[in-house]
Protein backbone atom coordinates (compact mmCIF):
# COMPACT_ATOMS: atom_id res chain seq x y z
CA UNK A 1 0.00 0.00 0.00
CA UNK A 2 1.02 3.12 -0.80
CA UNK A 3 2.32 5.72 1.88
CA UNK A 4 -1.06 8.20 1.42
CA UNK A 5 -3.35 5.18 1.05
CA UNK A 6 -1.65 3.79 4.33
CA UNK A 7 -2.45 7.06 6.37
CA UNK A 8 -5.78 7.63 4.64
CA UNK A 9 -6.55 3.67 6.15
CA UNK A 10 -5.03 4.83 9.47
CA UNK A 11 -7.34 8.11 9.88
CA UNK A 12 -10.32 5.75 8.49
CA UNK A 13 -9.33 2.99 11.19
CA UNK A 14 -9.23 5.84 14.47
CA UNK A 15 -12.36 7.42 12.58
CA UNK A 16 -14.65 3.88 13.18
CA UNK A 17 -12.47 3.74 17.04
CA UNK A 18 -13.69 7.33 17.69
CA UNK A 19 -16.84 6.36 16.39
CA UNK A 20 -17.07 2.90 18.43
CA UNK A 21 -15.70 4.12 21.51
CA UNK A 22 -18.51 7.26 21.79
CA UNK A 23 -20.69 5.04 23.25
CA UNK A 24 -18.83 3.29 25.73
CA UNK A 25 -19.58 4.74 29.08
CA UNK A 26 -16.07 4.46 30.88
CA UNK A 27 -12.70 3.90 29.99
CA UNK A 28 -11.43 0.58 28.53
CA UNK A 29 -8.19 -0.70 28.87
CA UNK A 30 -6.64 -3.22 26.31
CA UNK A 31 -3.48 -5.52 27.23
CA UNK A 32 -1.11 -5.63 23.83
CA UNK A 33 0.38 -9.22 25.37
CA UNK A 34 3.46 -9.36 23.20
CA UNK A 35 6.50 -6.94 23.00
CA UNK A 36 6.83 -6.82 19.49
CA UNK A 37 3.12 -5.22 19.36
CA UNK A 38 4.43 -2.94 21.89
CA UNK A 39 7.12 -1.62 19.97
CA UNK A 40 5.53 -1.61 16.81
CA UNK A 41 2.47 0.86 18.84
CA UNK A 42 5.10 3.13 19.90
CA UNK A 43 7.52 3.12 16.91
CA UNK A 44 4.00 3.91 14.81
CA UNK A 45 2.69 6.67 17.53
CA UNK A 46 -0.43 4.84 17.63
CA UNK A 47 -1.70 5.70 21.29
CA UNK A 48 -2.30 9.45 19.57
CA UNK A 49 -5.11 7.74 17.12
CA UNK A 50 -7.25 6.32 19.90
CA UNK A 51 -9.53 8.51 22.01
CA UNK A 52 -9.18 9.25 25.82
CA UNK A 53 -10.85 6.38 26.89
CA UNK A 54 -9.28 3.92 24.84
CA UNK A 55 -6.41 2.61 27.00
CA UNK A 56 -3.15 0.58 25.86
CA UNK A 57 -1.05 -1.27 28.63
CA UNK A 58 1.78 -3.62 28.43
CA UNK A 59 2.04 -7.27 29.18
CA UNK A 60 3.90 -9.96 29.89
CA UNK A 61 5.20 -10.92 26.33
CA UNK A 62 8.99 -10.13 26.43
CA UNK A 63 10.91 -13.10 27.02
CA UNK A 64 13.21 -11.30 28.18
CA UNK A 65 11.35 -8.81 30.98
CA UNK A 66 9.82 -11.94 32.35
CA UNK A 67 12.99 -13.61 33.03
CA UNK A 68 14.09 -13.24 36.72
CA UNK A 69 17.23 -11.95 37.66
CA UNK A 70 18.03 -15.64 38.81
CA UNK A 71 18.48 -16.37 35.27
CA UNK A 72 21.48 -14.82 34.93
CA UNK A 73 23.07 -15.18 38.01
CA UNK A 74 22.51 -19.11 37.39
CA UNK A 75 24.23 -18.77 34.16
CA UNK A 76 27.46 -16.75 35.23
CA UNK A 77 27.83 -19.26 38.15
CA UNK A 78 27.65 -22.23 35.59
CA UNK A 79 29.80 -20.48 33.29
CA UNK A 80 32.09 -19.82 36.45
CA UNK A 81 31.93 -23.31 38.15
CA UNK A 82 32.64 -25.49 35.05
CA UNK A 83 34.41 -23.34 32.95
CA UNK A 84 31.76 -23.22 30.73
CA UNK A 85 31.08 -21.52 27.33
CA UNK A 86 27.51 -19.31 27.40
CA UNK A 87 25.58 -18.89 24.55
CA UNK A 88 22.98 -16.76 24.08
CA UNK A 89 20.68 -14.27 22.03
CA UNK A 90 22.21 -10.87 22.52
CA UNK A 91 19.34 -8.99 24.33
CA UNK A 92 20.24 -11.21 27.52
CA UNK A 93 23.85 -9.77 27.67
CA UNK A 94 23.17 -6.35 29.34
CA UNK A 95 20.33 -7.96 31.33
CA UNK A 96 21.41 -6.80 35.07
CA UNK A 97 21.95 -9.81 37.66
CA UNK A 98 22.82 -9.78 40.85
CA UNK A 99 26.17 -9.43 40.64
CA UNK A 100 26.58 -8.25 36.93
CA UNK A 101 25.51 -8.66 33.84
CA UNK A 102 26.58 -11.22 31.11
CA UNK A 103 29.11 -8.40 29.25
CA UNK A 104 29.97 -7.86 32.75
CA UNK A 105 31.02 -11.41 33.05
CA UNK A 106 32.78 -11.09 29.36
CA UNK A 107 34.64 -8.06 30.42
CA UNK A 108 36.11 -10.42 33.38
CA UNK A 109 37.11 -12.96 30.92
CA UNK A 110 34.28 -15.26 30.76
CA UNK A 111 33.44 -17.27 27.85
CA UNK A 112 30.32 -15.66 26.03
CA UNK A 113 28.93 -16.41 22.58
CA UNK A 114 25.80 -14.52 21.07
CA UNK A 115 24.27 -16.43 18.12
CA UNK A 116 21.04 -15.28 15.91
CA UNK A 117 19.75 -19.18 15.97
CA UNK A 118 19.81 -21.47 18.48
CA UNK A 119 20.86 -24.25 16.02
CA UNK A 120 24.81 -21.89 16.03
CA UNK A 121 24.77 -23.72 19.54
CA UNK A 122 25.92 -26.89 18.20
CA UNK A 123 28.30 -25.46 16.02
CA UNK A 124 29.31 -23.60 19.06
CA UNK A 125 29.59 -26.93 20.99
CA UNK A 126 31.56 -28.82 18.61
CA UNK A 127 34.42 -26.34 18.69
CA UNK A 128 34.42 -26.07 22.16
CA UNK A 129 35.94 -29.28 22.02
CA UNK A 130 34.04 -31.21 24.83
CA UNK A 131 34.20 -28.14 27.06
CA UNK A 132 30.53 -27.66 28.74
CA UNK A 133 28.62 -24.97 26.15
CA UNK A 134 25.51 -24.03 27.55
CA UNK A 135 22.51 -22.75 25.90
CA UNK A 136 20.69 -19.83 27.54
CA UNK A 137 16.76 -20.82 27.02
CA UNK A 138 14.41 -17.92 27.16
CA UNK A 139 11.60 -17.43 24.85
CA UNK A 140 7.67 -18.30 24.08
CA UNK A 141 6.04 -20.29 21.49
CA UNK A 142 7.53 -18.89 18.67
CA UNK A 143 11.30 -19.68 19.58
CA UNK A 144 10.86 -22.64 21.50
CA UNK A 145 10.05 -24.94 18.19
CA UNK A 146 13.62 -23.53 16.92
CA UNK A 147 15.26 -24.48 20.23
CA UNK A 148 13.61 -28.56 20.27
CA UNK A 149 15.00 -28.81 16.68
CA UNK A 150 17.88 -27.82 17.89
CA UNK A 151 17.88 -30.35 20.74
CA UNK A 152 16.93 -33.08 18.37
CA UNK A 153 19.28 -32.29 16.08
CA UNK A 154 22.08 -32.58 18.92
CA UNK A 155 20.86 -35.82 19.87
CA UNK A 156 20.72 -36.98 16.62
CA UNK A 157 24.43 -35.99 16.26
CA UNK A 158 25.86 -37.18 19.53
CA UNK A 159 26.97 -34.05 20.87
CA UNK A 160 27.57 -34.25 24.70
CA UNK A 161 28.53 -31.30 25.68
CA UNK A 162 25.58 -29.02 25.03
CA UNK A 163 23.10 -28.06 27.77
CA UNK A 164 20.39 -25.68 28.12
CA UNK A 165 19.48 -23.69 31.10
CA UNK A 166 15.50 -23.54 30.82
CA UNK A 167 13.09 -20.37 31.10
CA UNK A 168 11.01 -21.04 28.27
CA UNK A 169 7.29 -19.56 28.73
CA UNK A 170 4.42 -20.88 27.69
CA UNK A 171 1.67 -17.91 26.96
CA UNK A 172 -1.90 -19.37 28.42
CA UNK A 173 -0.73 -19.88 31.91
CA UNK A 174 -0.27 -16.12 32.48
CA UNK A 175 -3.09 -15.00 30.19
CA UNK A 176 -5.63 -16.63 32.03
CA UNK A 177 -4.31 -14.42 35.08
CA UNK A 178 -4.36 -11.18 33.47
CA UNK A 179 -7.93 -12.43 32.23
CA UNK A 180 -8.88 -12.70 35.38
CA UNK A 181 -7.99 -8.97 36.27
CA UNK A 182 -11.22 -6.47 36.50
CA UNK A 183 -9.17 -3.84 35.12
CA UNK A 184 -8.80 -5.03 31.69
CA UNK A 185 -11.27 -5.65 28.98
CA UNK A 186 -9.47 -7.17 25.43
CA UNK A 187 -5.86 -8.59 24.66
CA UNK A 188 -4.28 -7.70 21.40
CA UNK A 189 -3.19 -11.38 21.22
CA UNK A 190 0.32 -12.13 20.11
CA UNK A 191 0.79 -12.89 16.11
CA UNK A 192 4.21 -14.58 16.21
CA UNK A 193 3.01 -17.11 19.09
CA UNK A 194 -0.31 -17.60 17.71
CA UNK A 195 1.25 -18.85 14.37
CA UNK A 196 2.19 -21.59 16.51
CA UNK A 197 -0.92 -21.62 18.52
CA UNK A 198 -3.35 -20.64 16.44
CA UNK A 199 -6.64 -18.20 16.93
CA UNK A 200 -8.75 -21.13 18.17
CA UNK A 201 -6.66 -21.61 21.96
CA UNK A 202 -7.94 -18.35 23.10
CA UNK A 203 -11.67 -19.33 23.14
CA UNK A 204 -11.16 -19.51 26.92
CA UNK A 205 -10.94 -15.35 26.60
CA UNK A 206 -14.69 -14.69 26.38
CA UNK A 207 -15.98 -18.29 27.44
CA UNK A 208 -14.88 -18.27 31.11
CA UNK A 209 -13.82 -14.68 31.60
CA UNK A 210 -15.89 -12.57 29.06
CA UNK A 211 -12.53 -11.03 27.41
CA UNK A 212 -12.38 -10.27 24.05
CA UNK A 213 -9.04 -11.03 21.87
CA UNK A 214 -8.11 -9.93 18.63
CA UNK A 215 -5.01 -12.00 17.09
CA UNK A 216 -2.80 -9.10 15.45
CA UNK A 217 -0.20 -8.53 12.54
CA UNK A 218 2.59 -5.82 13.23
CA UNK A 219 2.04 -3.08 10.95
CA UNK A 220 0.35 0.25 12.25
CA UNK A 221 -2.75 -0.88 10.30
CA UNK A 222 -2.44 -4.36 11.45
CA UNK A 223 -2.58 -2.97 14.88
CA UNK A 224 -5.13 -0.21 14.86
CA UNK A 225 -7.63 -2.96 12.66
CA UNK A 226 -7.57 -4.92 15.73
CA UNK A 227 -7.46 -2.46 18.29
CA UNK A 228 -11.06 -1.48 16.21
CA UNK A 229 -12.42 -4.85 16.54
CA UNK A 230 -11.60 -4.76 20.55
CA UNK A 231 -13.41 -1.51 20.92
CA UNK A 232 -16.40 -2.96 19.15
CA UNK A 233 -16.63 -6.18 20.70
CA UNK A 234 -16.34 -4.17 24.02
CA UNK A 235 -19.12 -1.65 22.54
CA UNK A 236 -21.58 -4.07 21.93
CA UNK A 237 -21.21 -6.20 24.52
CA UNK A 238 -19.76 -9.27 22.72
CA UNK A 239 -16.37 -10.03 23.35
CA UNK A 240 -15.15 -13.11 21.14
CA UNK A 241 -11.90 -14.12 19.38
CA UNK A 242 -11.37 -12.64 16.15
CA UNK A 243 -7.94 -13.22 13.86
CA UNK A 244 -7.13 -10.33 12.00
CA UNK A 245 -3.70 -11.96 11.07
CA UNK A 246 -4.85 -14.36 8.87
CA UNK A 247 -2.22 -14.09 6.17
CA UNK A 248 0.12 -15.92 9.07
CA UNK A 249 -1.83 -17.07 11.41
CA UNK A 250 -4.15 -20.46 10.97
CA UNK A 251 -7.16 -21.51 13.51
CA UNK A 252 -5.26 -24.58 13.97
CA UNK A 253 -2.14 -23.13 13.87
CA UNK A 254 1.08 -25.10 13.51
CA UNK A 255 0.40 -28.31 14.83
CA UNK A 256 4.04 -29.81 13.32
CA UNK A 257 5.34 -26.92 15.36
CA UNK A 258 3.70 -28.00 18.80
CA UNK A 259 4.28 -31.89 18.17
CA UNK A 260 8.11 -30.85 18.72
CA UNK A 261 7.79 -28.89 21.42
CA UNK A 262 5.66 -31.53 22.96
CA UNK A 263 8.41 -34.33 21.40
CA UNK A 264 11.16 -32.62 23.49
CA UNK A 265 9.84 -30.72 26.10
CA UNK A 266 7.97 -31.08 29.64
CA UNK A 267 5.93 -28.71 31.51
CA UNK A 268 6.86 -27.72 34.54
CA UNK A 269 6.27 -24.53 37.37
CA UNK A 270 8.24 -21.83 36.45
CA UNK A 271 8.37 -17.81 37.83
CA UNK A 272 7.49 -14.39 36.17
CA UNK A 273 8.87 -11.51 37.08
CA UNK A 274 6.06 -9.63 37.93
CA UNK A 275 3.66 -12.43 38.45
CA UNK A 276 5.87 -14.88 40.71
CA UNK A 277 5.77 -18.76 40.00
CA UNK A 278 3.06 -19.61 37.80
CA UNK A 279 2.12 -23.77 37.60
CA UNK A 280 3.09 -25.58 34.60
CA UNK A 281 3.84 -22.16 32.57
CA UNK A 282 7.46 -23.49 31.71
CA UNK A 283 9.40 -26.22 29.80
CA UNK A 284 12.36 -28.46 30.94
CA UNK A 285 14.05 -30.74 28.43
CA UNK A 286 12.51 -34.42 28.87
CA UNK A 287 12.76 -38.22 28.40
CA UNK A 288 16.42 -38.38 26.20
CA UNK A 289 16.20 -34.86 26.00
CA UNK A 290 17.00 -34.25 29.33
CA UNK A 291 20.77 -35.36 28.74
CA UNK A 292 20.47 -31.18 28.10
CA UNK A 293 19.07 -30.20 30.84
CA UNK A 294 21.76 -28.13 32.61
CA UNK A 295 20.35 -27.98 35.86
CA UNK A 296 20.25 -31.55 36.45
CA UNK A 297 23.79 -31.70 34.98
CA UNK A 298 25.80 -28.37 36.13
CA UNK A 299 24.00 -27.96 39.10
CA UNK A 300 25.18 -24.91 40.94
CA UNK A 301 23.75 -22.88 44.13
CA UNK A 302 22.13 -19.73 43.11
CA UNK A 303 21.19 -17.53 46.13
CA UNK A 304 17.76 -15.77 46.31
CA UNK A 305 18.11 -12.68 43.91
CA UNK A 306 16.34 -9.33 44.40
CA UNK A 307 15.41 -6.31 42.23
CA UNK A 308 16.04 -3.39 42.98
CA UNK A 309 12.82 -2.29 44.71
CA UNK A 310 13.02 1.19 42.91
CA UNK A 311 12.47 -0.87 39.70
CA UNK A 312 8.73 -0.85 38.44
CA UNK A 313 9.27 -4.02 35.44
CA UNK A 314 7.04 -6.32 37.84
CA UNK A 315 4.08 -3.73 37.68
CA UNK A 316 4.68 -2.51 34.18
CA UNK A 317 4.80 -6.59 32.80
CA UNK A 318 1.19 -6.66 34.77
CA UNK A 319 -0.07 -3.66 33.02
CA UNK A 320 -0.65 -1.74 36.17
CA UNK A 321 2.23 0.97 35.88
CA UNK A 322 3.52 2.58 32.83
CA UNK A 323 7.34 3.21 32.77
CA UNK A 324 6.69 7.32 32.74
CA UNK A 325 5.44 6.68 36.68
CA UNK A 326 8.83 4.92 37.48
CA UNK A 327 10.94 7.22 39.34
CA UNK A 328 14.17 5.73 37.56
CA UNK A 329 13.06 6.21 34.29
CA UNK A 330 15.47 8.34 32.03
CA UNK A 331 17.44 9.59 34.72
CA UNK A 332 19.34 6.98 36.87
CA UNK A 333 17.56 3.99 34.11
CA UNK A 334 18.30 4.51 30.63
CA UNK A 335 18.75 2.11 27.62
CA UNK A 336 23.00 2.96 27.85
CA UNK A 337 22.72 2.14 31.87
CA UNK A 338 19.72 -0.38 32.49
CA UNK A 339 18.45 -0.45 35.85
CA UNK A 340 15.60 -3.46 34.96
CA UNK A 341 15.60 -5.72 32.12
CA UNK A 342 11.98 -3.36 30.25
CA UNK A 343 14.94 -1.08 29.50
CA UNK A 344 17.49 -3.20 27.98
CA UNK A 345 15.12 -5.61 25.96
CA UNK A 346 14.41 -4.60 22.74
CA UNK A 347 10.57 -5.40 23.07
CA UNK A 348 10.66 -3.96 26.66
CA UNK A 349 8.14 -1.29 27.39
CA UNK A 350 10.77 1.02 29.14
CA UNK A 351 13.02 0.66 26.39
CA UNK A 352 9.87 1.81 23.91
CA UNK A 353 8.77 4.47 26.28
CA UNK A 354 12.36 5.97 26.25
CA UNK A 355 12.98 5.44 22.48
CA UNK A 356 9.80 6.74 20.95
CA UNK A 357 7.87 8.37 23.99
CA UNK A 358 4.60 7.59 25.71
CA UNK A 359 2.52 7.61 22.66
S1 LIG B 1 12.55 2.63 33.92
FE1 LIG B 1 14.15 1.18 34.54
S2 LIG B 1 13.96 1.04 36.75
FE2 LIG B 1 12.06 1.94 36.00
S3 LIG B 1 10.70 0.18 35.66
FE3 LIG B 1 11.75 0.55 33.73
S4 LIG B 1 13.51 -0.82 33.78
FE4 LIG B 1 12.77 -0.65 35.91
Amino acid sequence: MKQGDESLAARSLSREIYEEAGALPTEVRFMEVCGTHTMAIHEAGLKSLLPENIKLVSGPGCPVCVTEKSFIDEAILIGKEYDACLVTFGDLVRVPGSFGSLASYRAEGGSIRVVYSPLDAIAAAEEALGRPTVFLGVGFETTIPTIAATLKTALGKGVDNLFVVSAFKTIHPPLKILAAKDDLDGFLLPGHVSAILGSNCFEYLPRDFHKAGVVAGFEGLDILQALRDLVRMVARKSPHIANDYKRVVRSEGNPTARALIDEVFAPCDASWRGLGVIPGSGLVPKGPYSRFDASVHLPVDVPPAEDDPRCRCAAILMGSRTPDTCGLFGRECTPEYPVGPCMVSSEGTCAAYYKYGAV
